[in-house]
């Protein structure tokens, strides 16, 4: 048993399950002079102030030096594994060429799936783990990581043994999510590739354990409704849970599509219609994942947070860390975004990253909160106040990381 004692300030979001609307914001508790009591297996026995729970003596007493302590980050949407760089689309769409465009000219996805083809799963996971390394120094304590370069069962897997080995080698709490259907492999025809993805990519998936989501991109251009829904109603009969990309480049009524599939979560949303906010608000699953990073690189007006958090909608937010369309993996800076671009309050913002992507990726009740009974999952900040994280745009003030009541990232 240990304690983690002299924290200025412990700001967290209360609850074991997604925050919706005002709730947000209204459950994030601030508790000042506060510690912390972790047992050996890395539980939270008990979190408050110091007055009311610290005054015994531990068999390990860590000193927080006044450093103010927020739950660790719960990126609930990434590609964080992949080979080879896009920069030169970067530029391309800096001077105004759309995603659109640069796909058909032979980039986007399809670019990072020829990289993928020609590396090993221990080549992938070297590649990658930098990022995933950087990732836990700025807060994330656990992270979803998606397959989607690899379009075919052997790359797929590829993938997906890459990102159990990347967490294996930095740390990083990694949650897996089959994304076969992320595009159409180059020469092929769509619905061939649509029954190889659940003839025999998903059995191959869940003959290794490989996963534990499935999502699909669900998009104009990518996989239309019907096709997401055949892939992901087979998913699901084989034990996987869901995810969508959804509603990002067109409004194709994909999170309602979500909804009605069980999706613990829609994501990006940049193009979602009142009804889809309609739907996402009367779930009791299926939580909004707004990736504002993405928004930002392409260049398109930030997904609607306020009329869904005035709605009711549990809203999480993430980094969607990729080498095309978002190649950050800054949970602070996405946090930043949330509220400059999309009218979030930092409590609302602080949920939405943390208590709400939890739930996004069915960890509720045990991640996302610093709370008797969660995972010691937390980071130790030199800051005065919550809002002074998103005011102090793309540096961090972290001093030190804790997973499982270890400190994996900085000092004390
Ligand atoms: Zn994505």
């Amino acid at each position: 048993m240990k304690i983690y004692r002299n924290i200025s300030a412990l700001i967290t979001p209360i609850g074991k399950s997604a925050l919706r609307g005002t709730a947000m914001r209204r459950n994030v508790m601030t508790v000042r002079n506060a510690c912390m009591i972790v047992d050996d297996r890395g539980t939270i026995i008990d979190a408050g102030s110091e007055k009311e729970i610290g005054g015994r003596t531990f068999e390990e007493e860590i000193d927080c030096k006044g450093l103010l302590a927020l739950p660790g980050f719960v990126d609930s949407h990434t590609h964080a594994v992949f080979m080879g760089e896009r920069s030169s689309e970067f530029c391309m769409r800096a001077e105004g060429k759309s995603y659109q465009e640069i796909a058909a000219m032979g980039g986007g996805i399809r670019s990072s799936v020829e990289h993928v083809r020609n590396s090993s799963a221990t080549e992938i996971a070297d590649y990658s783990q930098k990022f995933v390394r950087n990732a836990l120094s700025l807060g994330t304590t656990t992270m979803e990581i998606k397959s989607g370069y690899g379009l075919s069962a052997e790359s797929e897997i590829a993938l997906l043994e890459a990102a159990k080995r990347v967490g294996e080698l930095t740390g990083m709490e990694v949650l897996r999510t089959w994304l076969g259907a992320h595009a159409v492999p180059a020469g092929k025809k769509q619905s061939l590739y649509v029954q190889e993805l659940v003839s025999e990519q998903l059995p191959e998936v869940i003959g290794r354990h490989a996963a534990e989501f499935c999502d699909v991109f669900c998009d104009e251009g990518y996989f239309t409704n019907d096709e997401a829904e055949e892939i992901c109603v087979a998913a699901r009969a084989a034990g996987l849970k869901i995810k969508l990309h959804a509603d990002e480049l067109a409004d194709t009524s994909g999170a309602a599509l979500a909804v009605k599939l069980g999706s613990y979560s829609a994501d990006h949303l940049l193009k979602i219609s009142d009804a889809g906010i309609l739907a996402l608000a009367g779930s009791d699953r299926t939580v909004a994942t707004l990736l504002p990073i993405t928004a930002l690189c392409i260049r398109s007006a930030y997904a609607p947070a306020r009329k869904m958090i005035e709605s009711g909608c549990a809203v999480a937010v993430a980094t969607d860390c990729n080498p095309g369309s978002s190649m950050s993996e800054n949970m602070q800076l996405a946090i930043s975004l949330a509220v400059i671009g999309m009218g979030m309050s930092p409590e609302e913002a602080l949920s939405a990253a943390t208590l709400n992507g939890a739930a996004a990726v069915d960890r509720a009740s045990t991640h996302g909160s610093i709370e008797k009974g969660k995972r010691a999952d937390f980071a130790l900040y030199d800051i005065p106040s919550l809002s002074y994280l998103p005011y102090h745009i793309g540096v961090s003030d972290i001093a030190a990381v804790v997973k499982n009541g270890r400190i994996v990232s900085g000092i004390l």
